[in-house]
């Protein structure tokens, strides 16, 4: 299995290569050659397996120059029910995505057990291991460096804490953050975390991360990467928990299954589609947006129009208030016939226009692709919580609740439909409470987590000094 960029410019690599490098050289993403194929009998097969060894069987068709053995027991100490333990009372932990029905035909696949309480762990664990199986291997040190506004840098850092030859910089904004995302990422004592917490909004930090990044000399001289969500390795690790969904929910070898997902950067539902290319009977695979419907305009119109950030609204799903999905390029590579030319037309249109419209055979492929859109706005998600925990004594966090309106909604009679649960409700406890009139219970291993001593620098918004405190603390090996 090789790896090619959408916009044709680089040269064929393996796995083992691109992960450690995220985007490629020409600024497009990285992608299989071709999709590998799972057929009826290899899915009968799998079945009986654990996460871990579901995982292996999955990943081994993707993770050209790895090992077999050592991407073995990479999968066997990432996917344990003591990593993913924080599951609801009554499920199975070890099951690491137990699925439960909600109603007739429709269920939640719980993939927010993990250390920060939202579905990023599944793929960010896997990538820590991943990270410190080929930094050892190669004798390289990685020093990643990101901002957050919250659910992105916990998972990197849960992921990375720890890990030999791997050190996080990790910027956020000071003061805008929950306390228990705050309390999440600036608890951790590891002497390899570092949380810069800096006097600015999170656009603020995140300009710094590009304006160091495009540094290529200090780059280079400070081993800088990053675990964003175009990693084609978070990817791949997420298109075993639709296999392991298709498994649990479907009754017989073909059963088509659908899919509900809440999506932002479009990595989650990206997930998706490779599952279905590989062959996993996929019915349809529904996106649902929040206010910021950008993904859910294009899928009803062919139109793709990102807004720019005065149009980018603050909403009560807000790991979902991103306006440019930065892994749609991948999906629109494969809709368009795989053509890297055709794909940098597009893009030199979305550079000159702001937008691209898909007609004639591209569009008809859009709509063979199985895909649907909706949108779910703040009363939706309201409704929907608490409507859950009347009926059912289920509470969801505002962003899968968006997922279940929009599933409702675009599900097809007579087919099964997953939800995937991004993350749980303790998360996000005032909206919890302004929806369902109560406080959602925190898990036992993010007991007293507020209480527990914090460790953070604070930084006004300037990239000199956020350098020189990377090299103060990147010089000592
Ligand atoms: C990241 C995130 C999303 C969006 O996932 P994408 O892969 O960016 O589409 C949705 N919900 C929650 C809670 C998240 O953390």
């Amino acid at each position: 299995m090789s790896y090619v960029s959408t916009r044709g410019g680089d040269a064929p690599a393996t796995y083992a290569e691109i992960v450690l490098r995220g985007l490629a050289q020409d600024g497009g993403l990285f992608v299989p050659q071709s999709y590998p194929r799972v057929t009826p009998s290899e899915l009968r097969r799998w079945r009986g397996l654990s996460y871990a060894d579901l995982a292996f069987e999955v990943l081994r068709l993707f993770a050209s120059g790895i090992d077999e053995e050592a991407l073995r027991s990479l999968c066997r100490s990432t996917y344990t029910a003591q990593t993913y333990c924080n599951a609801r009372p009554g499920q199975d932990a070890s099951e690491i995505t137990p699925l439960l029905w909600l109603e007739d035909g429709l269920g939640l696949l719980q993939l927010s057990n993990g250390p920060t309480l939202a579905f990023k762990d599944m793929a960010m664990q896997f990538l820590g291991a991943l990270f410190e199986h080929l930094l050892g291997l190669q004798g390289r040190r990685l020093n990643i460096l990101g901002a957050t506004s919250g659910d992105t840098g916990s998972a990197a850092e849960y992921a990375m804490r720890g890990r030999r030859g791997i050190r996080v910089f990790m910027l956020s904004p000071y003061g805008r953050m929950s306390g228990f995302q705050r309390a999440q990422m600036y608890s951790l004592q590891d002497p390899n975390i570092f949380n810069i917490a800096v006097k600015g909004t999170f656009d603020q930090a995140q300009d710094i991360v590009k304006a160091v990044s495009n540094d290529h000399a200090f780059k280079a001289s400070h081993a800088i990467g990053t675990v964003n969500s175009i990693n084609w390795a978070r990817v791949a690790a997420q298109t075993v928990y639709y296999f392991k969904g298709w498994l649990a929910a479907a009754g017989s070898d073909d059963e088509p299954v659908s899919f509900a997902v809440p999506s932002g950067n479009f990595g989650d539902v990206l997930a998706g589609w490779i599952a279905r290319q590989m062959g996993l009977p996929v019915a349809s695979l529904i996106v649902a947006t929040n206010e910021n419907d950008v993904l859910a305009e294009f899928f009803e119109t062919g139109c793709y129009r990102p807004r720019d950030p005065a149009h980018t609204y603050v909403t009560s799903s807000p790991s979902m208030d991103i306006s440019r999905a930065s892994n749609f390029e991948r999906y629109v590579f494969d809709v368009t016939g795989r053509s890297p030319e055709r794909l940098r037309a597009l893009w030199k249109e979305l550079d000159e226009k702001g937008s691209f419209t898909l007609s004639g055979e591209d569009w008809e492929r859009v709509k063979a692709s199985g895909f649907c859109a909706g949108r779910s706005v703040h009363a939706d998600r309201l409704r929907t919580i608490r409507g859950l925990w009347e009926t059912s004594g289920v509470l969801v966090d505002p962003h899968t609740a968006d997922g279940i309106t929009v599933a409702r909604r675009k599900r097809l009679p007579g087919v099964k439909c997953i939800c995937l649960e991004t993350a749980q409700p303790a998360k996000f406890a005032s909206t919890i409470r302004e929806a369902a009139g109560i406080l959602p219970p925190v898990p036992s291993s993010c007991a007293g987590l507020e209480d527990r001593p914090q460790r953070f620098e604070v930084m006004e918004p300037d990239v000199r000094a956020v350098k020189d405190y990377i090299d103060r603390h990147t010089s000592e090996q």
